[in-house]
């Protein structure tokens, strides 16, 4: 099976790892810190905590921010359930916003409609790789006295307005899943512009451990003092990992340019067909596609899923809108409340893109989709 999305591993990437087994350091060393100085001079320069995932990124950046009982949170139905779920299990009451329906990004025109002074983050998704309109949403989070955070689990390496991801949102996260455009095998990482914000996110992924004397409560132990002032969780990467990452992000710009090909030629092969529609890119920004979402009109999208995996092309489909998920949907969350998102899913179909990705395997994919349509 053709999958829709996989890493790409060089023997730089294999001798880089290996180079850590054979160290000092394990996990807590150099690698890590040199990891999260990359990653945040990539991100526009702001500091960078690296994690276990996308997921504990943004569960370590709404604590940080102190999310609790009572805050809102608005954000999209058009993603992974973590972008909700890590809010919802803080005590947020999470807000669907609904989608654009070229783009499948928030629409900043939905979130205005539901932001109070309740609202205390708005968290938008860069779907595809595509970057949400950032400036929209950060002058309704000024309006109503909310942070702006981008879930940039598809997007690392993208610009909107010629500014990086990272740089676009008050507070952003990574993730470094296999599938998505780097990894780390597992891993995350949160950038935030305040570095005293930063420095609380080091702090929830180091188990809440303060070890900085000035700050000490008790002042009378010796000199292995650490003291926990707020609760915190391990979340903290590896430098096995770091050291993959580091040699990712070294062909990063690669992957980029490949991806940004690949998407070029679906575009073009499917410009013609009837009863498909290509993605929608906004001018204003410069994606890292992530995914190729491809609809597929007339409501045969559940036909050609089945006929397109059974020839051994892996398509997938991103995303069920998050609402509809048991633990939402049992909490009272209806069906309905975001139609546009809705009619997005249910013509949604993810093609296979990644960077080893060859341009007679994307032929063999158009040719597929191509007969299944047929
Ligand atoms: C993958 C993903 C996540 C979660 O990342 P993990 O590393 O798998 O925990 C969160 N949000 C979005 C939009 C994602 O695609």
């Amino acid at each position: 099976m053709l999958p829709y999305g996989r890493q790409s591993i060089d023997e730089e990437d294999i001798d880089a790892v290996v180079r850590i087994l054979r160290g000092d350091w394990l996990t807590t060393g150099p690698t890590v810190a040199e990891f999260e100085r990359a990653v945040g001079e990539l991100a526009g320069g702001h500091r960078a905590v690296s994690v276990t995932s996308g997921t504990s990124a943004l569960h370590a950046a709404y604590s940080a921010l102190g999310l609790s009982d009572g805050d809102d949170v608005v954000t999209t139905p058009m993603t992974f359930v973590a972008t909700a779920s890590t809010a919802s299990v803080l005590g947020a009451n999470v807000i669907f916003a609904d989608i654009d329906d070229e783009t499948g990004l928030i629409d900043p025109a939905a979130v205005d409609a539901v932001a109070t002074d309740r609202t205390r983050v708005i968290a938008a998704v860069d779907y595809a790789g595509q970057a949400a309109e950032y400036d929209r949403l950060q002058a309704i989070a000024d309006r109503v006295g909310a942070v702006t955070l981008d879930d940039a689990a598809h997007s690392i390496g993208g610009t909107y307005r010629g500014r990086p991801v990272g740089d676009l949102a008050d507070v952003t996260t990574f993730s470094f899943f296999p599938t998505k455009n780097m990894t780390t095998g597992e891993g995350g990482a949160v950038v935030c512009k305040d570095p005293a914000l930063a420095q609380r996110v080091h702090e929830f992924h180091f188990i809440g451990l303060v070890r900085d004397p000035d700050r000490f409560e008790i002042t009378d132990e010796g000199p292995w003092h650490q003291e926990v002032h707020e609760f915190g969780l391990n979340y903290r990467l590896t430098d096995i990992a770091s050291a993959l990452g580091l040699a990712q992000l070294k062909r990063l710009e690669r992957f980029k340019q490949r991806r940004t090909e690949i998407v070029a030629r679906y575009n073009a092969a499917f410009a013609d067909v009837e009863g498909v529609r290509t993605p929608g890119q906004r001018d204003d920004t410069d994606p890292m596609w992530h995914l190729y979402p491809l609809r597929v009109l007339d409501g045969r999208r559940r036909e050609v899923f089945e006929k397109v995996r059974a020839a051994g092309v892996g398509v997938q489909v991103n995303y069920i809108p998050v609402y509809w998920h048991p633990v939402y949907a049992n909490a009272g969350y209806r069906r309905g409340m975001c139609p546009n998102a809705e009619a997005f899913y249910a013509e949604e179909l993810s093609l296979p893109i990644f960077p080893d990705l060859t341009d007679s395997q994307v032929d063999q994919v158009v040719e597929t989709l191509v007969g299944a349509l047929r």
